[in-house]
């Protein structure tokens, strides 16, 4: 009997397996830059027709290839880059399987053409659908040019999967921009139908690496990025880290621009994702969404390489460690921004060399502000009174305190050591106004505090501590209270119970549906026992999502607004620096624990501009 099995034909076999690697025009794209980063490109050129549909062609002025290579590289498994399995652990480039071309070539009329530096002359090799139409030597300059016509022009169903212009174009543009930001040292052009949509050149063989990428960013997605970033820069054993971070004020409700970078390839992870989200835990509210373009670079040997190219996963070795580096250098990089708001840490070059014997700052220095700074530094935690020399780091001589009119001290006049300045300082005033703000005079402009707000941070750090340490003081009530309450909030204060006493709170179950409350917490023991109750359990209500998830934070979350709800209206002045000082004190003072600001400041020059100085 005649054997059933057949071989499929070669041009069959490579547009089955084509499928794979090439969905859409943005996947001709991804392979072919990554081919040329591969080859040592200094500079690369997309041109785009109608979304790629009709034409990709990239051209770069990488190594090229001589004209055996030239029509090997079309071959299934056909690549320079590995020889041997082992070489799998030590793969330093984007591309190995040899599968890219002859997948395109499969379903696509493919135009190479390519000479290497040392060659007099060009290749150029014709493909059609898997076979060779032409072969012949062409005069060019040095470097790959690849054109991708017509995709999938022999496959009528798949040509009719793509969807409109403007989404394979979205598409196209995001594995450009994921190239493009992997290596700013690369200078880019891209053309849609001839319209120019970027040019960015390659940034300086000796341009600072934070330097290099911040311009990519700018070029990619606009100079109001600039004042965005917030750079970020770890290096443990291992694994090095560096990028930046948005700000959190420019979180967005949409998912914005989100990369993470593995040894320069672009990869999704929802592990490393939580890992930034924890990071930012507090300082963004929840729907909405940080940017970050984060590179971490590690040993091949730790990564676990065996996928799919195409796919954007990953697996690390030891992918624990992995999380628990990022986010520590996360909090660390936003550590350093919160404690320098713009107002007084932009680095200015003439009062930074003012400093006796302290470097004056590079000409080309980053708009990076203060990026030295380490919260331990100015130590607002050891010492909550720190936000007065924070922003009176680089003022001028100690004045006399200003009068209680709230005018503003006299501008610098030259600039004294940090010590020196520190020693005589008087306290800053502190007022109230209407609406709950507190206003404080600083030399370089005012401060402005949301009073409910800084109570709600306060709280909130404090009943985190408490939380975790499990043993909040409590005030006894001179008469113990008994409260009865609704059946759902009677079994959620049963089921927080634990976590309530921690905070202070002396319950009781007396039974049925009624708790008996023995004391309050002692910052609390003003309060009226029922109505502190009523509100807590109400905010704990509207965190009946979030309990699960992260039981602690949105205990203490609930325990800060009930605070800051029931706060007095106008508390005595004395009350007020001992506020800002308390919540200079705490770990993230700009910020209330739902993402909102407790504190806004104005510049003098902010000042200036409003009165039209000139
Ligand atoms: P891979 O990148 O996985 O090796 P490809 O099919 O993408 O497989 O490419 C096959 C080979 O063709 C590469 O290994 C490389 O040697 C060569 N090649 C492809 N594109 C270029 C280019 N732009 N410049 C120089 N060589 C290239
Ligand atoms: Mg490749």
């Amino acid at each position: 009997m005649e054997p059933l099995i057949r071989l499929l034909p070669d041009h069959v076999a490579n547009q089955i397996a084509a499928g794979e690697v090439v969905q859409r025009p943005a996947s001709v794209v991804k392979e072919l830059l990554e081919n040329s980063v591969d080859a040592g490109a200094g500079q690369i050129t997309l041109v785009l027709k109608d979304a790629g549909r009709t034409l990709v062609q990239v051209t770069d002025d990488g190594r090229g290839m001589g004209p055996d290579d030239a029509r090997l590289c079309f071959e299934r498994h056909a690549t320079s880059k590995i020889r041997a399995a082992d070489d799998l652990a030590t793969l330093r480039t984007k591309g190995f399987r040899g599968e890219a071309l002859a997948s395109i070539a499969a379903v696509a009329q493919v135009d190479l053409r390519t000479r290497p530096q040392a060659a007099e002359l060009g290749t150029r090799v014709a493909m059609e659908g898997s076979r060779v139409r032409a072969q012949e030597p062409v005069a060019m300059a040095a470097g790959t040019t690849i054109a991708v016509r017509n995709l999938f022009y022999n496959i009528p169903a798949r040509r009719q999967f793509l969807k409109s212009d403007a989404v394979e174009l979205k598409h196209v543009l995001e594995e450009f921009q994921r190239v493009a930001l992997a290596h700013p040292g690369i200078g880019f052009q891209v053309v849609h139908n001839d319209q120019e949509l970027f040019r960015m050149p390659g940034s300086a063989p000796d341009a600072a690496e934070g330097a290099a990428l911040r311009q990519r960013v700018v070029h990619l997605l606009g100079r109001r990025y600039d004042e965005r970033l917030v750079p970020v820069e770890e290096s443990t054993g291992h694994l090095r880290i560096t990028g930046f971070i948005g700000k959190p004020e420019f979180a967005r409700r949409t998912r914005g621009e989100q990369y993470f970078f593995v040894n320069q390839r672009f990869i999704r992870s929802s592990y490393l994702e939580h890992a930034v989200r924890a990071a930012f835990d507090e300082l963004v509210a929840r729907d909405h969404h940080p940017a970050w373009f984060l590179f971490l670079e590690l040993d091949p040997a730790h990564i676990d390489i065996n996928i799919h190219p195409t796919k954007t996963e990953i697996k690390f070795r030891d992918d624990r460690s992995v999380y628990a580096v990022l986010h520590a250098a996360l909090r660390r990089a936003l550590g350093r921004f919160n404690i320098a708001p713009s107002l007084d840490f932009e680095p200015e070059p003439a009062i930074m060399s003012a400093f006796a014997g302290m470097p004056s700052v590079p000409a080309v220095a980053p708009v990076v502000k203060a990026p030295d700074w380490r919260p331990q530094d100015l130590g607002p935690r050891r010492d909550p009174t720190g936000w007065q020399q924070l922003f009176d780091l680089r003022d001028g001589p100690p004045g006399p305190v200003p009068p209680a009119d709230m005018g503003l001290e006299r501008p610098a006049a030259h600039v004294l050591p940090m010590g020196e300045a520190e020693a005589d300082h008087g306290p800053r005033p502190v007022f109230q106004m209407q609406g709950g703000y507190i206003v404080s005079p600083l030399r370089s402009g005012l401060m402005v505090v949301d009073r409910k707000r800084a109570l709600e941070r306060i709280a909130y750090e404090r009943a985190l501590k408490r939380l975790e340490q499990g043993n909040g003081p409590s005030q006894a009530e001179l008469f113990p209270r008994n409260i009865e309450l609704a059946p759902q909030d009677f079994a959620l204060v049963g089921e927080l119970l634990p976590e309530l006493r921690a905070l202070g709170l002396d319950l009781e179950v007396f039974g049925g549906r009624t708790i008996t409350v023995r004391g309050l917490p002692a910052e609390s023991m003003n309060d009226d026992p029922a109505a502190l109750l009523d509100t807590l359990i109400a905010q704990l209500h509207s965190e009946r999502g979030t309990l699960r998830l992260e039981r602690h934070a949105a205990i203490a979350r609930s325990m800060a607004r009930s605070v800051a709800a029931r706060s007095e209206e106008a508390p005595a002045q004395e009350h007020l620096r001992d506020l800002v000082d308390r919540l200079f004190a705490c770990e993230v003072p700009y910020w209330t624990p739902g993402g909102k600001p407790t504190l806004i400041t104005f510049g003098l020059d902010e000042l200036a501009q409003r009165f039209d100085r000139g």
